[in-house]
């Protein structure tokens, strides 16, 4: 008894500092302070409320800020919210941290958590986290918040994007910070120490960072193939026969543009595996580096597919249209009359039929397998499958996809290829031109599939190298995981 009496009622915490125990952190017991009282402070204040803790807003003008924020929230002076709070989230812009050095003392032994952005993509430090970490020396600044936006804090977490990615190079700080994230329901990622907090910085600025290399691919292909068929099916029969077929232009054209786009793109989802099979087997190893621009395309391969399948959808829903057109309804009726003045009322070619039927179901054979692949890199959908099962769907399912649309673009083009007619301008038709390159990786996955070739790369997968002559047999050549199948690179 009298050594709980003697014990202090409050405990002093180290060197006097206020720095948090992550178990302290009850919604009631702890003090959270805001200094700002813009955008972001306001929706903080009401999140914080809702998850049930006590706040104070510190302001420079507090009459003014007081009527915005919840109730429950104390609106006061800077001064007075750093010397109450136990733990402070500074809103304010960066521009603005060097306003804040007069709470210095105040905030000594404190956690401040920086939600700042920055204007730009930063390559190089400081970032503004590890700045205010230079103003405030004595506090320990854990960056975070920054990649919620003002409106998912007050819609709350489940309407928008539920991780919070943060940094200290404090971890009580840290643990904290994330206690509290997980008190209002958002899901912390730990991302190390405060270096890391440029990259959290440079977060919310990316725009699609991974896109932009198909997209400009995808685009680039589309106005290099509307050219082709515009040249083909609009200019040659105006030059050759003065006939205005300009109404193709915003149908027909686009509708024979997407596929080929469609299919190109399919192919440089699988040309980059290949080039880097044929590479490994080139060198004799696998521990050389790939060039950059290969490890980018790799990297890329899923809206790489994800942009042929846009592509694929696009001329399924433009050939479903097709008929609705005013053209083709006329188009329709001056050939029975042709054939009807000709003498020839029955118009069915047998020919004709089949390959059509063929043509048609091979498509839609191809744009559901494709719709599987692109379901499949769903990572919700990703997550829920074991990485052979992963590699099933996207590699040989989506190898069958590319045979299948292949095959409907040999089906379009029939014996079209051997008719002079077909080359206007002496320019080989398109369906003719969008083959090379899917026929050249589909031959390319052949040749990988070759016994000596196959096994050779799989010797290669499981670290075997031809410049140090270390030789070994695989335990059961049929017997494989699937994790060193020939096209996973
Ligand atoms: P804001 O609406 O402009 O508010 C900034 C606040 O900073 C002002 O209301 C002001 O409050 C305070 N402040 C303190 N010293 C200042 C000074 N010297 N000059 C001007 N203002 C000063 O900005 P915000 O949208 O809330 O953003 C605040 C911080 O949160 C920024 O760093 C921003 O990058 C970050 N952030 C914002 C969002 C968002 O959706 N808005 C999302 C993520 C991160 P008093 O006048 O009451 O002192």
């Amino acid at each position: 008894m009298p050594d709980d009496m003697a014990r202090p009622l409050i405990r002093e915490r180290a060197g006097g500092s206020r720095h948090l125990e992550a178990s302290m952190l009850k919604p009631s017991t702890l003090l959270i302070g805001i200094l700002g009282t813009g955008d972001f402070s306001r929706s903080l204040a009401r999140r914080l409320v809702a998850s049930g803790y006590q706040v104070v807003v510190g302001s420079r003008t507090p009459a003014r800020s007081a009527a915005l924020f919840p109730e429950e929230a104390e609106v006061t002076s800077q001064m007075e919210a750093a010397n109450q709070a136990d733990l402070l989230f500074v809103a304010v812009y960066p521009e603005h941290h060097s306003t804040l050095v007069h709470l210095k003392p105040a905030l000594a032994g404190k956690t401040l958590v920086d939600v700042s952005n920055g204007l730009q993509i930063k390559q190089e430090g400081p970032s503004n986290a590890q700045q205010l970490a230079d103003l405030f020396p004595e506090s320990y600044v854990v960056k975070g918040f920054n990649t919620i936006s003002a409106w998912t804090l007050q819609a709350g977490p489940r309407d928008g994007s539920r991780q919070v990615f943060l940094c200290s190079d404090d971890q009580n700080a840290k643990s904290s910070v994330m206690q509290l994230c997980r008190g209002m329901g958002f899901i912390p990622v730990d991302m190390g120490l405060l270096s890391s907090s440029l990259e959290i910085e440079n977060l919310p600025l990316y725009l699609f960072p991974s896109w932009r290399t198909p997209i400009i691919c995808a685009l680039a292909l589309f106005v290099f193939f509307y050219l082709y068929n515009s040249v083909r099916d609009v200019l040659h029969p105006y030059v050759m026969a003065k006939k205005n077929n300009l109404y193709k232009l915003p149908i027909e054209i686009v509708n024979v543009t997407f596929p080929c786009v469609a299919l190109v793109m399919l192919s440089l989802v699988y040309l980059p595996g290949l080039i880097a099979a044929f590479l490994q087997l080139w060198w004799g190893t696998k521990y050389n580096r790939f060039p950059n621009w290969l490890d980018h395309w790799l990297i890329q391969r899923k809206q790489f597919g994800l942009c042929s399948f846009l592509c694929a959808v696009l001329h399924a829903i433009y050939s479903l249209c097709l008929p609705m057109r005013k053209s083709a309804r006329f188009q329709l009726i001056n050939k029975a009359y042709e054939q009807v003045n000709a003498g020839h009322p029955d118009s069915w070619v047998g020919e004709e039929v089949w390959r059509m039927e063929l043509y048609l179901s091979v498509g839609i054979i191809a744009l559901g397998l494709l719709s599987l692949l692109a379901v499949t890199s769903l990572p919700s959908v990703a997550s829920t499958v074991n990485w052979r099962e992963f590699t099933f769907v996207q590699s040989t399912l989506g190898y069958c996809a590319l045979s299948m649309a292949t095959l409907h673009t040999l089906i379009f083009g029939w014996n079209r290829a051997f008719l002079s007619a077909q080359y206007h301008f002496y320019m080989p038709p398109t369906f003719l031109l969008v083959l090379i390159l899917p026929l050249a990786v589909l031959l390319g996955r052949v040749a990988l599939f070759l016994p000596c070739v196959g096994h050779r790369l799989r010797q290669i997968r499981r670290g075997w190298e031809k410049s140090r002559h270390i030789r070994f047999i695989l335990p059961d050549d049929d017997c494989h995981n699937g994790l060193e199948n020939v096209s996973n690179v």
